[in-house]
């Protein structure tokens, strides 16, 4: 009998990729098997994103395309799942009367109630029950798992949608948590992402007995045997205690990277984004980890053309970010999101100036992080294998701790940990060789 087949797109952050690697470990135990293409799908689903409106509008397109093939194949069954089916749950099938089920990133489970139900027709779920972190897993890569320590957000920063597609923070039980890491290693991961909207705040919610703070539980991990490497995402700067921070220094597992999202240098913009700290209080931050930690690599997140932006609180921006000197950034335009307080804002930046200031941010963040990267160069890094390079086939392309990505030559299979001489840095990428020794050994 011909086992069905599910195809699924998934748009936006790493919580919805752990998300999806839960859906398809949820399909396979039902006994579906994955389509290469979506139009060889009995179930296309997708797994949306809401950050930005623009990114709606791309995935439409897709649903668009899924409805489409469902007109040319009866019983065809088209599901949504994620932030976007979260913030449309009031209209979602009157507006695609083509969706079949839709389901909040809190309801994922349901997806499976839903296909083994009588009526395949029509139906939502969104009030948080579950988390996700529960359903078998189907990992993208082996050896590295994400463990979603949170779910939900309680900050209110004026710009975004997660919070009313999330909800309130939910911290998940310590104990289930490290359970799920020990079946981890069993099943061969040996570097563990703890996920979070807002990791470092995990644990204020636990009950009394239960209370445990993100330090605290990023040491229960690094003792858990089989465990290599740590690594947390998504921290906000607040948060950022020096308990957390001192953890760097003592856990061996805890990879020497730290991304804290900056997202604006000029205090009056951090304020109207509601973010909580001011340029000072992130400088401080900054100072404490670079005193604690001088070789940890840091990266950020920047939003430019933010509601009201001036040229003068545009330059805040780029002097933090050559004061700081970031091994990375991830720098967005800002774009209105419908729901948010941000979007009601007057004065919004002229998209040519975004556009400019974005390109002027760009160099100083790719100078600056060349600039740190030299670091690296002559020294002997600990490199955890990916696969192939994407630049040279003969080569091989790994991350070190300091999350920077290496091409280099070299024996090893994905997951092997193998040590790369460094020859050179770029803003991005490290390259380099194993020694004739490290070959010989592996
Ligand atoms: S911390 Fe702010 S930006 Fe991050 S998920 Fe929460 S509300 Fe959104």
């Amino acid at each position: 009998m011909r086992r069905h087949a599910y195809h699924l797109t998934t748009f936006g952050c790493q919580m919805n990729e752990h998300d999806s690697e839960r859906v398809k470990g949820m399909l396979e135990a039902l006994g579906y098997v994955e389509a290469d293409q979506r139009g060889e799908a009995d179930l296309i689903l997708f797994n949306t994103c809401s950050i930005r409106e623009r990114a709606d509008e791309r995935f439409i397109a897709h649903l668009q395309e899924a409805a489409a093939l469902k007109r040319r194949a009866q019983g065809t069954v088209i599901g949504v799942g994620g932030c976007w089916a979260q913030s449309v749950k009031h209209e979602v099938f009157e507006r695609f009367p083509y969706v079949d089920v839709a389901f909040g990133p809190g309801q994922v489970h349901k997806l499976a109630e839903f296909l083994t139900s009588e009526s395949l027709s029509a139906q939502g779920f969104f009030e948080f029950e579950s988390f996700t972190g529960d359903l078998p897993p189907r990992r993208a890569r082996p050896h590295q798992g994400w463990l979603q320590v949170s779910v939900g957000c309680n900050c209110v920063c004026s710009y975004c949608i997660v919070p009313s597609t999330r909800g309130r923070e939910v911290s998940r039980d310590p104990e289930t948590l490290l359970t799920e890491v020990r079946r981890q290693v069993a099943d061969g991961v040996s570097e563990v992402t703890l996920l979070g909207q807002n990791v470092n705040s995990y644990g204020r919610d636990l009950p009394p007995g239960r209370r445990t703070s993100f330090a605290d539980l990023l040491a229960r991990v690094d003792a858990v045997e089989g465990v290599r490497r740590i690594r947390y995402t998504s921290p906000h700067p607040k948060d950022m205690r020096e308990d957390v921070i001192r953890a760097h220094v003592e856990l061996p597992a805890l990879c020497e990277h730290i991304h804290l999202p900056l997202q604006s240098g000029a205090s009056t913009v951090l304020k109207r984004m509601r973010r909580t700290y001011t340029r000072e209080r992130y400088l401080d931050r900054v100072a404490l980890i670079r005193e604690q930690l001088p070789d940890c690599a840091l990266t950020t997140d920047i939003i430019v053309g933010f509601p009201g932006e001036t040229e003068a609180e545009f330059e805040q921006t780029l002097s933090l970010v050559d004061a700081v000197g970031y091994d990375g950034a991830f720098t967005f335009l800002y774009s209105p999101r419908r729901g948010t307080e941000a979007a009601t804002l007057g004065e919004q930046v002229a998209h040519e100036v975004k556009v400019q200031r974005l390109e002027r941010l760009v160099d100083v963040v790719q100078r600056r992080a060349a600039e740190r990267a030299q670091r690296f160069v002559g020294r002997s890094l600990e490199v955890l294998i990916e696969g192939p390079s994407r630049t040279d086939p003969a080569r091989l392309r790994g991350r070190t701790r300091h999350n920077k990505v290496v091409n280099f030559d070299g024996l090893g299979e994905p997951g092997d940990y193998v040590d790369v001489e460094i020859s050179g840095a770029s803003s991005q990428t490290l390259t380099g060789a194993m020694s004739l020794v490290a070959r010989a050994a592996h």
